[in-house]
């Protein structure tokens, strides 16, 4: 049985005032899925997300959860819970009191914190979370204190509630976050580069627990970050977004050796771009560029007669022998060695002047490269992506 997906944006524009951050952006995320808003700095994806969240209000188009319009709802009238990059943590606050602030929000039990919680004229800063001190301390039912428990031993906090939030390591914070945003249960979980204050290695391994937890839980996630990487490990989907718009949709599979534009070709891993005139024939279709014609993947969408591109990835060129006999086969002259272990890397160019980056395994020291040596290169056709802007 098929159900209705968890989100669904329909042509989603969101302007602020003469900047367009989103435009004209649909998609659904289904039950259970890991969707990631992948794209440069500025491309709109956090917009996206707020949108989702219901911090931003589209200024046209809708967003759905479970079938239902969301545009003018309260972020805590949602049914989703946010994970800020920065923490948003209460200083001065302990674990618990953290983690149980995420129920006030949504008035489990009683009242909610937003309202209860919010500063009266004259109180001050230090009176504000005095206040908010004593709610979420008022509010310590045992359903909040064995909620809080189970949360913190989920996100690998155990017995951590009356710790201060400000003796805390960056991963433990971001853990507290995480918490804090999990422990209403929500059907889906916005993250805003939850990892990105946090060090390689200890990022790495967040990566990797977060992608188990959401397995675990089963919780829709819809997670924003601008590191490819840490996009192609965790996500069931990618969403690659470029200046406001939604460039291609696909698994970390497709994204990757399909992409369906040059930005996308561009922007996931390292590939080399050649444009050119294309043409089909009976054998396929060719990309004729500074008197070479190379052979490429026939694209329906692809001007023919006009100009278009390839993609080809630097791991799918073969160099010498195993160059032989392939649908692209060129004399070439290694410029560059960049590289050099186990897995070799090197620019040749062609005779047209044309360079390429080629990843090479290395096997016997018989096939490192030095810079000057004439070698032959090759691809198969399937391995050049045509692309169509
Ligand atoms: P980053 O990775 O740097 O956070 P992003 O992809 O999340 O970038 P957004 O934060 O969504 O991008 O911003 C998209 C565009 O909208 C940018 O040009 C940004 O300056 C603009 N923008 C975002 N929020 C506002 C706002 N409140 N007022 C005006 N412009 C905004």
């Amino acid at each position: 049985m098929s159900s209705s997906p968890d989100v669904s944006l329909r042509n989603v524009t969101k302007r602020f005032g003469d900047v367009t951050a989103v435009e004209d952006v649909s998609f659904d995320v289904e039950r259970g899925k890991f969707l990631t808003l992948l794209g440069p700095s500025g491309c709109g994806k956090t917009t996206t997300l707020r949108c989702i969240a219901g911090f931003e209000t589209p200024t046209e188009g809708d967003v759905y959860i479970r079938d239902q319009r969301v545009n003018t709802l309260q972020p805590f009238e949602r049914d989703t819970s946010m994970v800020f990059q920065s923490y948003a943590l209460f200083p001065h606050m302990t674990v618990g009191e953290n983690v149980a602030f995420g129920l006030q929000m949504q008035g489990i039990p009683g009242e909610r914190a937003a309202d209860g919680g919010s500063r009266t004229e004259g109180e001050g800063r230090g009176g504000a979370l005095a206040s908010l001190k004593r709610l979420v301390r008022r509010e310590g039912s045992e359903e909040v204190d064995a909620r809080v428990a189970r949360t913190l031993d989920l996100v690998e906090l155990p017995g951590m509630q009356d710790r201060d939030v400000d003796e805390l390591s960056g991963g433990q914070q971001q853990r507290v976050a995480l918490a804090r945003a999990l422990v209403t249960e929500p059907t889906v979980l916005l993250l805003d580069e939850p990892l990105g204050a946090l060090d390689l290695k200890l990022r790495k391994n967040m990566q990797v627990e977060l992608k188990d937890l959401q397995t675990e839980l089963g919780i829709t996630f819809v997670y924003v970050t601008h590191d490819q990487e840490e996009a192609l490990t965790m996500s069931d989907e990618i969403a690659v977004m470029n200046e406001g718009h939604l460039e291609q949709l696909g698994d970390a599979t497709a994204i990757y050796e399909e992409p369906a534009t040059e930005f996308v070709a561009d922007f996931i891993g390292e590939t080399n771009l050649v444009h050119g005139e294309y043409q089909r024939d009976e054998d396929g279709a060719v990309i004729v560029a500074n008197g070479l014609t190379y052979r490429v993947r026939p694209n329906e969408g692809a001007n023919e007669g006009g100009e278009e591109a390839f993609a080809v990835r630097p791991e799918k060129i073969r160099l010498g022998d195993e160059a032989r006999g392939l649908d692209n086969e060129f004399g070439a002259e290694v410029v560059d060695e960049i590289y050099k272990g186990n897995l070799g890397k090197f620019v040749v160019e062609l005779e047209n002047g044309h360079r390429l980056t080629v990843d090479m395994q290395i096997r016997d020291q018989g096939q490192y490269l030095s810079v000057g040596r004439e070698v032959t290169v090759g691809w198969s056709a399937d391995n050049a992506v045509t692309l169509t802007e």
